[in-house]
């Protein structure tokens, strides 16, 4: 039996509307104390049932897993993972020449708090919730019964992703695979190091954007600010790009760069280690294209004054100095800053430049990341392909 929470009586709307995440605020009572990870059962003010899913201590107090009065069992969570295979299966996202994509991306795919990723054979899993950690016994059962030989290995890696207060060693649930593996992106290999990179040791989210830049790469002179390890770089040389400069700051993701570059046999490339938003201020050369794909610059809605200035300022060093007839792919991953506020970014930065600019494409995440429909704060990383004349 799940301990229950009862939320107050105008507090229900959003949980009716079938969004997963219940607000502190909204809870009257609880049968019990709650402890982080808890599963609850959530009911309305006259003990109708609602949802069940996992509690926290935060300000999203419950992420709701079901709607509907069934168990949390392995069954449950075998179900939620078949699906998300089925849908990474429609997507033809598993294929000879690529090996690499997200099997389950949180609320998308109506797991809160649970990301799991693929890397040729390999899954590698955060858990974002207690909750969702403690299930992981049950997450594991079914990547291996759902993928069964296309499976050899599953990491843990939630130390990085959980409170400080949860105990987590990132270890191997299942198997063990040797560092770096190799994994493919739209035909171009990648070393993935999930044990020392950062995130699950990829940016998976970026697969479509780059195989867009491999399209507009013959010939051109490119520079790859906030490079990680050459994802843009690789499939702009893949596609016969004349020279590639990758940029990062990390002199770590610079050397995972280098490596990949030369596991593809690819020439025409140079790293340069520097902090992006000096680098930009003064280009030494002049390039056909420029991708800027920094981190968040905010993380929570009180940065996003601040980090608006920090994209307009990026852009316009990058919309200033690029050669005439150039082309920019900028991008942004901050969740707080939605497409229209990033666009009226970019365009002010245009302004500030002084050149003409034309809005050829939007980007936005690939399918192997889905946005519930309920849940619109999934959509996160967007981007615009600007020409310059
Ligand atoms: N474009 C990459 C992902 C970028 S992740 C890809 O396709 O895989 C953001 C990267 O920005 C990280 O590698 C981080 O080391 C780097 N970074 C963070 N701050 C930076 C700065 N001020 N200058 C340059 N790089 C920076």
């Amino acid at each position: 039996m799940s301990k229950i929470v009862q939320l107050y009586k105008k507090k229900t709307q959003s949980v009716e509307r079938r969004h997963p995440w219940i607000f502190s605020g909204a809870i009257d009572l609880a049968s019990e104390e709650l402890e982080d990870g808890d599963l609850v059962t959530v009911h309305d003010h006259q003990s109708c049932f609602l949802a069940r899913g996992h509690f926290q201590n935060a300000t999203i107090a419950v992420r709701v897993l079901t709607f509907e009065d069934i168990p949390i069992d392995a069954e449950f969570f075998r179900e939620k993972i078949q699906n998300a295979v089925n849908v990474r299966r429609s997507l033809n996202v598993f294929r000879e020449d690529n090996s690499i994509f997200r099997l389950i991306h949180g609320e998308g795919d109506g797991l809160p708090g649970l990301i799991v990723d693929y890397y040729n054979k390999v899954a590698v899993i955060q858990c974002h919730s207690i909750g969702m950690y403690r299930s992981i016994a049950f997450i594991a059962e079914g990547l291996k019964t759902v993928l069964k030989d296309e499976l050899t290995a599953i990491y843990n890696k939630s130390s990085e992703t959980l409170p400080d207060r949860v105990e987590v060693n990132d270890s191997y649930l299942f198997g063990s695979c040797e560092m770096p593996h190799v994994a493919t992106e739209n035909g171009v290999q990648f070393n993935i190091d999930w044990i020392n990179g950062q995130k699950t040791g990829f940016f998976i989210d970026q697969r479509e954007n780059r195989l867009l830049v491999g399209k507009y790469a013959r010939g051109k002179k490119i520079l790859n600010t906030f490079c990680y390890s050459g994802g843009f770089s690789l499939l702009a040389l893949k596609n016969g790009a004349e020279l590639v400069h990758s940029l990062d700051s990390s002199k770590k993701a610079i050397r995972l760069t280098d490596e990949n570059v030369a596991l593809n046999g690819f020439k025409n490339h140079a790293s340069i280690v520097a902090d992006a938003m000096e680098y930009m201020k003064e280009l030494p050369e002049a390039y056909d294209i420029i991708i800027l794909d920094p981190p968040a610059f905010a993380k929570h809605r009180d940065k996003r004054h601040k980090a608006v200035q920090g994209y307009k300022r990026l852009n316009a060093h990058a919309i200033r100095q690029i050669k005439p007839g150039g082309i920019i792919f900028t991008f942004s991953c901050s969740q707080v800053i939605d497409k229209l506020l990033f666009t009226n970014t970019v365009i002010a930065a245009s302004i500030e430049a002084g050149r003409n600019v034309r809005i050829l494409e939007q980007l936005h995440q690939p399918a192997d990341h889905p946005i519930a429909a309920v849940h619109p704060e999934g959509e996160y990383l967007k981007g615009l392909v600007i020409y310059v004349d």
